[in-house]
Protein backbone atom coordinates (compact mmCIF):
# COMPACT_ATOMS: atom_id res chain seq x y z
CA UNK A 1 0.00 0.00 0.00
CA UNK A 2 1.12 3.29 -1.39
CA UNK A 3 1.41 6.18 1.50
CA UNK A 4 -0.10 9.40 1.10
CA UNK A 5 1.91 12.68 1.87
CA UNK A 6 -1.59 13.91 2.27
CA UNK A 7 -1.93 11.08 5.58
CA UNK A 8 1.33 11.93 6.62
CA UNK A 9 1.46 15.40 7.04
CA UNK A 10 -2.21 14.87 8.47
CA UNK A 11 -0.98 12.68 11.19
CA UNK A 12 2.48 14.97 12.09
CA UNK A 13 -0.56 17.90 11.75
CA UNK A 14 -2.67 16.04 14.77
CA UNK A 15 0.41 15.77 17.09
CA UNK A 16 0.58 19.00 17.67
CA UNK A 17 -2.43 21.37 16.05
CA UNK A 18 -5.86 20.16 17.79
CA UNK A 19 -7.65 18.40 15.04
CA UNK A 20 -4.75 18.92 12.62
CA UNK A 21 -6.27 21.94 11.44
CA UNK A 22 -6.26 25.42 11.92
CA UNK A 23 -10.25 26.30 11.16
CA UNK A 24 -12.56 23.08 11.98
CA UNK A 25 -14.16 22.18 8.66
CA UNK A 26 -10.76 21.91 7.08
CA UNK A 27 -10.46 18.41 9.00
CA UNK A 28 -12.99 17.02 6.55
CA UNK A 29 -14.96 15.20 10.23
CA UNK A 30 -18.25 15.36 8.80
CA UNK A 31 -17.46 13.22 5.34
CA UNK A 32 -14.57 11.28 6.47
CA UNK A 33 -11.05 10.65 5.58
CA UNK A 34 -7.95 12.45 5.21
CA UNK A 35 -7.90 16.29 4.32
CA UNK A 36 -5.65 17.38 1.43
CA UNK A 37 -3.00 19.45 2.25
CA UNK A 38 -2.52 22.37 -0.41
CA UNK A 39 0.75 22.66 -2.05
CA UNK A 40 -0.04 24.92 -4.32
CA UNK A 41 -2.66 26.83 -6.34
CA UNK A 42 -2.99 28.14 -9.83
CA UNK A 43 -6.08 29.86 -11.43
CA UNK A 44 -9.06 27.18 -11.03
CA UNK A 45 -7.13 24.35 -9.58
CA UNK A 46 -4.91 23.89 -6.64
CA UNK A 47 -2.65 20.63 -5.84
CA UNK A 48 -2.20 18.61 -2.77
CA UNK A 49 0.89 16.83 -1.30
CA UNK A 50 0.72 13.95 -3.68
CA UNK A 51 0.40 16.11 -6.30
CA UNK A 52 -2.65 15.37 -7.45
CA UNK A 53 -4.56 18.41 -9.16
CA UNK A 54 -8.20 19.29 -8.13
CA UNK A 55 -10.78 21.78 -9.72
CA UNK A 56 -11.29 24.12 -6.60
CA UNK A 57 -14.86 24.72 -6.13
CA UNK A 58 -13.75 26.66 -2.55
CA UNK A 59 -11.64 29.41 -3.27
CA UNK A 60 -10.43 29.95 -0.06
CA UNK A 61 -13.89 29.65 1.08
CA UNK A 62 -14.88 32.46 -1.44
CA UNK A 63 -11.85 35.15 -1.43
CA UNK A 64 -10.05 34.05 -4.66
CA UNK A 65 -13.20 34.94 -6.87
CA UNK A 66 -10.37 35.68 -9.78
CA UNK A 67 -8.26 32.31 -9.25
CA UNK A 68 -5.64 31.48 -7.52
CA UNK A 69 -2.35 33.20 -8.36
CA UNK A 70 -4.04 36.37 -10.71
CA UNK A 71 -1.12 38.01 -12.24
CA UNK A 72 -2.50 41.84 -11.41
CA UNK A 73 -2.69 40.47 -7.55
CA UNK A 74 0.51 38.96 -7.59
CA UNK A 75 1.94 42.12 -8.87
CA UNK A 76 0.43 44.50 -6.16
CA UNK A 77 0.78 42.44 -3.32
CA UNK A 78 4.96 42.31 -4.48
CA UNK A 79 5.05 45.94 -4.70
CA UNK A 80 3.34 46.66 -1.81
CA UNK A 81 5.98 44.32 0.45
CA UNK A 82 8.82 45.68 -0.71
CA UNK A 83 7.24 49.01 0.82
CA UNK A 84 6.83 47.13 3.67
CA UNK A 85 4.98 44.56 6.05
CA UNK A 86 3.10 46.51 8.25
CA UNK A 87 3.60 50.20 10.31
CA UNK A 88 0.56 50.84 12.65
CA UNK A 89 0.21 54.17 10.91
CA UNK A 90 -2.10 55.36 8.41
CA UNK A 91 -1.01 54.67 5.03
CA UNK A 92 -2.61 55.97 1.31
CA UNK A 93 -3.75 52.43 0.56
CA UNK A 94 -6.25 52.30 3.33
CA UNK A 95 -7.63 55.56 1.80
CA UNK A 96 -7.98 53.87 -1.35
CA UNK A 97 -9.71 50.72 -0.23
CA UNK A 98 -12.34 52.88 1.15
CA UNK A 99 -12.50 54.92 -1.63
CA UNK A 100 -13.89 51.93 -3.45
CA UNK A 101 -15.97 50.11 -0.92
CA UNK A 102 -17.95 53.44 -0.48
CA UNK A 103 -18.51 53.82 -4.24
CA UNK A 104 -19.43 50.47 -4.52
CA UNK A 105 -21.70 49.66 -1.86
CA UNK A 106 -23.85 52.38 -1.37
CA UNK A 107 -25.44 52.08 2.23
CA UNK A 108 -21.69 52.43 3.32
CA UNK A 109 -20.85 56.07 3.79
CA UNK A 110 -17.78 55.10 5.86
CA UNK A 111 -16.15 51.70 6.57
CA UNK A 112 -13.32 50.40 9.39
CA UNK A 113 -11.49 48.53 8.22
CA UNK A 114 -10.38 45.35 10.54
CA UNK A 115 -8.44 41.47 9.58
CA UNK A 116 -11.05 39.03 10.04
CA UNK A 117 -15.11 38.58 9.68
CA UNK A 118 -14.91 37.51 12.61
CA UNK A 119 -13.78 40.99 14.11
CA UNK A 120 -16.55 43.02 11.48
CA UNK A 121 -19.33 41.15 12.35
CA UNK A 122 -18.42 41.51 16.36
CA UNK A 123 -17.37 45.28 15.95
CA UNK A 124 -20.62 45.83 14.43
CA UNK A 125 -23.06 44.80 16.78
CA UNK A 126 -21.11 46.38 19.27
CA UNK A 127 -21.61 49.74 17.27
CA UNK A 128 -25.06 48.45 17.03
CA UNK A 129 -25.52 48.30 20.83
CA UNK A 130 -23.47 51.54 21.32
CA UNK A 131 -25.50 53.69 18.85
CA UNK A 132 -29.05 52.25 20.33
CA UNK A 133 -27.86 51.84 23.88
CA UNK A 134 -29.82 48.31 23.73
CA UNK A 135 -28.56 44.85 24.38
CA UNK A 136 -30.82 42.47 22.43
CA UNK A 137 -30.12 40.88 19.49
CA UNK A 138 -31.44 38.45 16.55
CA UNK A 139 -29.73 36.06 14.71
CA UNK A 140 -31.24 33.25 12.54
CA UNK A 141 -30.56 29.37 13.06
CA UNK A 142 -27.83 28.32 10.21
CA UNK A 143 -26.35 32.13 9.50
CA UNK A 144 -22.87 32.30 10.40
CA UNK A 145 -20.99 35.44 12.07
CA UNK A 146 -17.51 34.16 13.69
CA UNK A 147 -17.05 33.11 16.35
CA UNK A 148 -17.87 35.75 18.92
CA UNK A 149 -19.88 34.48 21.77
CA UNK A 150 -22.45 36.28 21.53
CA UNK A 151 -23.44 34.88 18.01
CA UNK A 152 -22.60 31.46 18.53
CA UNK A 153 -25.55 30.27 19.80
CA UNK A 154 -28.48 28.58 18.23
CA UNK A 155 -32.56 28.08 19.21
CA UNK A 156 -33.97 27.90 22.56
CA UNK A 157 -37.23 26.12 23.72
CA UNK A 158 -39.13 29.54 22.90
CA UNK A 159 -39.70 33.00 21.66
CA UNK A 160 -39.52 34.31 25.24
CA UNK A 161 -36.32 32.38 26.00
CA UNK A 162 -32.84 33.36 24.80
CA UNK A 163 -30.28 31.05 22.70
CA UNK A 164 -28.24 28.27 24.18
CA UNK A 165 -24.55 28.12 23.42
CA UNK A 166 -23.10 26.38 20.21
CA UNK A 167 -19.77 26.16 22.03
CA UNK A 168 -18.53 25.20 25.59
CA UNK A 169 -16.76 27.66 26.85
CA UNK A 170 -19.84 30.08 25.96
CA UNK A 171 -21.25 31.21 29.52
CA UNK A 172 -25.26 31.65 29.05
CA UNK A 173 -24.52 34.93 30.20
CA UNK A 174 -23.28 35.76 26.76
CA UNK A 175 -25.75 35.11 24.92
CA UNK A 176 -28.62 36.11 27.35
CA UNK A 177 -29.39 38.85 24.73
CA UNK A 178 -29.07 36.60 21.40
CA UNK A 179 -32.70 35.67 19.88
CA UNK A 180 -32.08 33.16 17.51
CA UNK A 181 -35.20 32.90 14.79
CA UNK A 182 -35.95 30.46 12.21
CA UNK A 183 -34.70 31.89 8.51
CA UNK A 184 -37.85 33.13 6.16
CA UNK A 185 -40.23 32.92 9.12
CA UNK A 186 -41.81 36.28 9.18
CA UNK A 187 -44.84 35.28 11.74
CA UNK A 188 -41.83 34.33 13.83
CA UNK A 189 -40.38 37.78 13.56
CA UNK A 190 -42.96 39.28 13.87
CA UNK A 191 -43.96 38.07 17.14
CA UNK A 192 -40.63 38.09 18.24
CA UNK A 193 -40.58 42.22 17.40
CA UNK A 194 -43.72 42.31 18.98
CA UNK A 195 -42.21 41.30 22.23
CA UNK A 196 -39.02 42.88 22.54
CA UNK A 197 -38.95 45.11 19.58
CA UNK A 198 -38.15 48.07 21.56
CA UNK A 199 -35.39 46.20 23.72
CA UNK A 200 -33.48 45.26 20.02
CA UNK A 201 -30.05 46.93 19.15
CA UNK A 202 -30.20 45.10 15.96
CA UNK A 203 -31.07 42.42 13.54
CA UNK A 204 -28.14 40.70 12.06
CA UNK A 205 -28.56 37.81 8.80
CA UNK A 206 -26.65 36.78 5.97
CA UNK A 207 -28.60 38.14 2.81
CA UNK A 208 -28.03 35.30 0.67
CA UNK A 209 -26.86 32.47 3.77
CA UNK A 210 -24.21 30.43 2.45
CA UNK A 211 -23.79 28.82 5.76
CA UNK A 212 -26.82 26.81 5.18
CA UNK A 213 -25.33 25.74 1.96
CA UNK A 214 -26.87 28.42 -0.01
CA UNK A 215 -30.47 29.62 1.30
CA UNK A 216 -32.34 33.28 0.18
CA UNK A 217 -33.70 35.61 2.28
CA UNK A 218 -37.59 35.48 0.37
CA UNK A 219 -38.24 39.07 -0.63
CA UNK A 220 -41.75 39.37 1.65
CA UNK A 221 -38.96 38.14 4.41
CA UNK A 222 -36.44 40.66 3.37
CA UNK A 223 -39.11 43.35 3.17
CA UNK A 224 -40.72 42.83 6.87
CA UNK A 225 -37.08 42.66 8.10
CA UNK A 226 -36.42 46.18 6.77
CA UNK A 227 -40.26 47.05 7.99
CA UNK A 228 -39.88 46.03 11.46
CA UNK A 229 -36.21 47.35 12.16
CA UNK A 230 -37.64 50.47 11.04
CA UNK A 231 -40.80 50.70 13.07
CA UNK A 232 -39.01 49.55 16.09
CA UNK A 233 -35.51 51.81 15.96
CA UNK A 234 -33.28 48.03 15.40
CA UNK A 235 -30.30 48.80 13.02
CA UNK A 236 -30.80 45.75 10.48
CA UNK A 237 -26.94 44.27 9.72
CA UNK A 238 -25.92 42.73 6.66
CA UNK A 239 -23.67 40.01 6.75
CA UNK A 240 -21.57 39.92 3.46
CA UNK A 241 -18.76 38.79 4.58
CA UNK A 242 -19.68 35.82 1.64
CA UNK A 243 -21.78 37.42 -0.37
CA UNK A 244 -19.73 40.86 -0.43
CA UNK A 245 -18.36 41.49 -4.35
CA UNK A 246 -18.99 37.62 -4.91
CA UNK A 247 -22.75 37.63 -5.89
CA UNK A 248 -22.38 40.84 -7.69
CA UNK A 249 -20.51 44.07 -7.30
CA UNK A 250 -22.59 45.98 -5.05
CA UNK A 251 -23.57 42.75 -2.89
CA UNK A 252 -26.58 40.91 -1.81
CA UNK A 253 -28.33 44.28 -0.92
CA UNK A 254 -28.05 45.28 -4.47
CA UNK A 255 -30.02 42.94 -5.30
CA UNK A 256 -32.85 43.29 -2.82
CA UNK A 257 -32.63 46.79 -3.59
CA UNK A 258 -33.58 46.17 -7.33
CA UNK A 259 -36.86 44.98 -6.20
CA UNK A 260 -37.38 46.88 -2.94
CA UNK A 261 -37.54 50.48 -3.42
CA UNK A 262 -35.23 52.22 -1.49
CA UNK A 263 -33.98 49.14 0.49
CA UNK A 264 -30.43 49.47 2.11
CA UNK A 265 -29.44 47.71 5.43
CA UNK A 266 -28.17 50.09 8.14
CA UNK A 267 -24.87 48.20 8.44
CA UNK A 268 -22.72 46.13 6.37
CA UNK A 269 -19.80 43.48 7.61
CA UNK A 270 -17.59 42.55 4.49
CA UNK A 271 -14.54 39.98 4.08
CA UNK A 272 -13.76 37.51 2.13
CA UNK A 273 -13.56 38.90 -0.95
CA UNK A 274 -12.08 42.40 -0.36
CA UNK A 275 -8.78 40.90 1.37
CA UNK A 276 -8.39 38.36 -2.23
CA UNK A 277 -7.05 35.75 -0.13
CA UNK A 278 -5.23 38.49 2.55
CA UNK A 279 -6.60 38.73 6.09
CA UNK A 280 -8.91 41.61 5.57
CA UNK A 281 -12.55 42.47 6.44
CA UNK A 282 -14.76 45.84 7.32
CA UNK A 283 -17.50 46.92 8.49
CA UNK A 284 -19.54 50.04 7.57
CA UNK A 285 -22.83 52.06 7.50
CA UNK A 286 -24.27 55.65 7.82
CA UNK A 287 -21.91 58.55 8.66
CA UNK A 288 -23.93 59.01 12.01
CA UNK A 289 -23.54 55.72 13.32
CA UNK A 290 -19.94 55.02 12.51
CA UNK A 291 -19.21 58.79 13.54
CA UNK A 292 -19.86 56.74 17.03
CA UNK A 293 -16.70 54.96 16.97
CA UNK A 294 -13.30 55.45 18.57
CA UNK A 295 -11.67 57.94 18.49
CA UNK A 296 -14.28 59.79 17.71
CA UNK A 297 -16.94 58.33 19.62
CA UNK A 298 -17.52 56.17 22.54
CA UNK A 299 -17.71 52.83 21.34
CA UNK A 300 -14.11 51.15 21.50
CA UNK A 301 -12.54 48.90 18.03
CA UNK A 302 -9.02 48.30 17.40
CA UNK A 303 -6.20 46.06 15.46
CA UNK A 304 -2.65 45.80 15.58
CA UNK A 305 -2.60 44.69 11.92
CA UNK A 306 -5.68 46.66 10.67
CA UNK A 307 -5.75 47.89 7.50
CA UNK A 308 -2.39 46.13 6.79
CA UNK A 309 -0.42 47.41 3.77
CA UNK A 310 -0.39 44.22 1.70
CA UNK A 311 -3.57 43.02 2.74
CA UNK A 312 -5.11 46.05 1.33
CA UNK A 313 -3.08 46.09 -1.96
CA UNK A 314 -4.26 42.65 -2.08
CA UNK A 315 -7.41 43.40 -1.77
CA UNK A 316 -7.59 46.22 -3.88
CA UNK A 317 -6.19 45.16 -6.75
CA UNK A 318 -9.35 42.12 -6.41
CA UNK A 319 -11.60 44.88 -6.39
CA UNK A 320 -10.22 46.67 -9.76
CA UNK A 321 -10.67 43.55 -11.79
CA UNK A 322 -14.12 42.65 -10.75
CA UNK A 323 -14.92 45.91 -11.97
CA UNK A 324 -14.41 45.57 -15.28
CA UNK A 325 -17.14 44.92 -17.64
CA UNK A 326 -19.08 41.99 -17.78
CA UNK A 327 -17.31 40.49 -15.26
CA UNK A 328 -19.87 39.46 -13.04
CA UNK A 329 -21.91 38.64 -16.16
CA UNK A 330 -19.83 35.58 -17.29
CA UNK A 331 -19.12 34.72 -13.93
CA UNK A 332 -23.08 34.17 -12.75
CA UNK A 333 -23.28 32.54 -16.49
CA UNK A 334 -20.98 29.79 -15.60
CA UNK A 335 -21.54 29.00 -12.07
CA UNK A 336 -25.46 28.63 -13.61
CA UNK A 337 -23.90 26.00 -15.69
CA UNK A 338 -22.16 23.93 -12.71
CA UNK A 339 -25.78 24.19 -11.22
CA UNK A 340 -27.59 23.57 -14.16
CA UNK A 341 -25.33 20.86 -15.57
CA UNK A 342 -25.19 18.96 -12.05
CA UNK A 343 -28.69 19.07 -11.64
CA UNK A 344 -29.95 17.10 -15.21
CA UNK A 345 -27.16 14.80 -14.26
CA UNK A 346 -28.66 13.81 -11.29
CA UNK A 347 -32.26 14.15 -11.80
CA UNK A 348 -31.27 12.05 -15.10
CA UNK A 349 -30.31 8.99 -12.67
CA UNK A 350 -33.10 9.60 -10.46
CA UNK A 351 -31.47 10.84 -7.70
CA UNK A 352 -33.35 13.95 -5.87
CA UNK A 353 -31.00 17.25 -6.93
CA UNK A 354 -31.64 20.99 -6.68
CA UNK A 355 -29.53 24.02 -6.90
CA UNK A 356 -29.11 27.86 -6.83
CA UNK A 357 -26.69 30.33 -7.22
CA UNK A 358 -25.80 33.64 -7.60
CA UNK A 359 -22.89 35.34 -9.24
CA UNK A 360 -19.91 33.20 -8.23
CA UNK A 361 -21.45 31.67 -5.46
CA UNK A 362 -23.76 28.51 -5.76
CA UNK A 363 -25.12 25.63 -3.38
CA UNK A 364 -26.79 22.05 -3.93
CA UNK A 365 -29.15 19.64 -2.64
CA UNK A 366 -29.68 16.14 -2.71
CA UNK A 367 -33.28 17.35 -1.90
CA UNK A 368 -36.37 17.57 -4.27
CA UNK A 369 -36.64 21.26 -3.30
CA UNK A 370 -34.50 24.12 -2.50
CA UNK A 371 -35.19 24.57 1.19
CA UNK A 372 -36.01 27.98 2.94
CA UNK A 373 -34.08 27.12 6.79
CA UNK A 374 -31.62 25.53 8.30
CA UNK A 375 -34.07 22.55 9.58
CA UNK A 376 -34.84 21.83 6.31
CA UNK A 377 -31.30 21.76 4.75
CA UNK A 378 -29.97 19.44 7.44
CA UNK A 379 -32.97 16.70 6.64
CA UNK A 380 -30.38 16.42 3.56
CA UNK A 381 -29.11 12.39 3.14
CA UNK A 382 -25.49 13.44 4.85
CA UNK A 383 -24.49 9.38 4.11
CA UNK A 384 -25.53 9.93 0.62
CA UNK A 385 -24.01 13.52 0.54
CA UNK A 386 -20.40 12.45 1.76
CA UNK A 387 -20.47 9.72 -0.71
CA UNK A 388 -20.64 12.07 -3.38
CA UNK A 389 -18.40 14.46 -1.97
CA UNK A 390 -16.06 11.45 -1.79
CA UNK A 391 -16.70 10.12 -5.26
CA UNK A 392 -15.89 13.90 -6.58
CA UNK A 393 -12.95 14.36 -4.45
CA UNK A 394 -11.31 10.95 -5.99
CA UNK A 395 -12.29 12.47 -9.55
CA UNK A 396 -9.93 15.39 -8.92
CA UNK A 397 -13.31 17.79 -8.10
CA UNK A 398 -12.88 19.85 -4.80
CA UNK A 399 -15.98 20.64 -3.00
CA UNK A 400 -16.96 21.72 0.59
CA UNK A 401 -16.60 19.12 2.86
CA UNK A 402 -19.71 19.86 4.39
CA UNK A 403 -23.37 19.43 3.07
CA UNK A 404 -24.25 22.78 4.68
CA UNK A 405 -21.62 25.26 3.02
CA UNK A 406 -21.93 27.04 0.29
CA UNK A 407 -19.43 26.89 -3.11
CA UNK A 408 -17.50 29.16 -5.14
CA UNK A 409 -16.73 29.65 -9.09
CA UNK A 410 -13.82 31.73 -9.81
CA UNK A 411 -12.84 34.20 -12.85
CA UNK A 412 -10.53 31.55 -13.44
CA UNK A 413 -12.94 27.98 -14.28
CA UNK A 414 -13.22 27.80 -17.95
CA UNK A 415 -16.00 25.71 -19.89
CA UNK A 416 -13.68 23.00 -19.94
CA UNK A 417 -13.42 22.78 -16.00
CA UNK A 418 -17.37 23.00 -15.99
CA UNK A 419 -17.93 20.24 -18.38
CA UNK A 420 -15.05 17.98 -16.87
CA UNK A 421 -17.04 18.91 -13.46
CA UNK A 422 -20.42 17.52 -14.77
CA UNK A 423 -19.12 14.68 -16.66
CA UNK A 424 -17.34 13.34 -13.13
CA UNK A 425 -20.78 13.42 -11.42
CA UNK A 426 -22.52 11.86 -14.29
CA UNK A 427 -20.58 8.89 -13.82
CA UNK A 428 -21.29 9.23 -10.26
CA UNK A 429 -24.70 9.27 -10.09
CA UNK A 430 -25.43 6.37 -13.23
CA UNK A 431 -22.99 4.30 -11.10
CA UNK A 432 -24.29 4.98 -7.89
C1 LIG B 1 -16.65 33.52 6.73
C2 LIG B 1 -17.75 34.28 7.38
C3 LIG B 1 -17.56 34.98 8.59
C4 LIG B 1 -16.30 34.88 9.38
O1 LIG B 1 -15.20 35.38 8.72
P1 LIG B 1 -13.72 34.95 9.22
O2 LIG B 1 -12.83 35.76 8.35
O3 LIG B 1 -13.64 33.48 8.99
O4 LIG B 1 -13.63 35.32 10.66
C5 LIG B 1 -18.59 35.77 9.05
N1 LIG B 1 -19.76 35.84 8.39
C6 LIG B 1 -19.98 35.17 7.26
C7 LIG B 1 -21.28 35.32 6.56
C8 LIG B 1 -18.99 34.36 6.72
O5 LIG B 1 -19.25 33.65 5.60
Amino acid sequence: MTTSRNDVLFERAKKLIPGGVNSPVRAFKAVGGTPRFVQRAQGAYFWDADGKRYIDYIGSWGPMILGHGHSGVIEAVQKAMMDGFSFGAPTEREVELAEEIVKLVPSIEMVRLVSSGTEAAMSALRLARGATGRSKIIKFEGCYHGHTDALLVKAGSGLATFGNPTSAGVPPEAVQHTLVLEYNNIAQLEECFALHGKQLACLMMEPICGNMNFVRATLPFMKRCRELCTAYGALLIFDEVMTGFRVALGGAQSLYAELIPGFKPDMTALGKVIGGGMPLAAFGGSKAVMEMLAPLGAVYQAGTLSGNPVATACGLATLREVQKPGFYEALAERTRSLVTGLTAAANKAGVPFCGDSQGGMFGFFLLGQLPQNYATVMTTDSPAFNRFFHAMLDKGVYYAPALYEAGFVSAAHTAADIEATVDAATQFFAHR
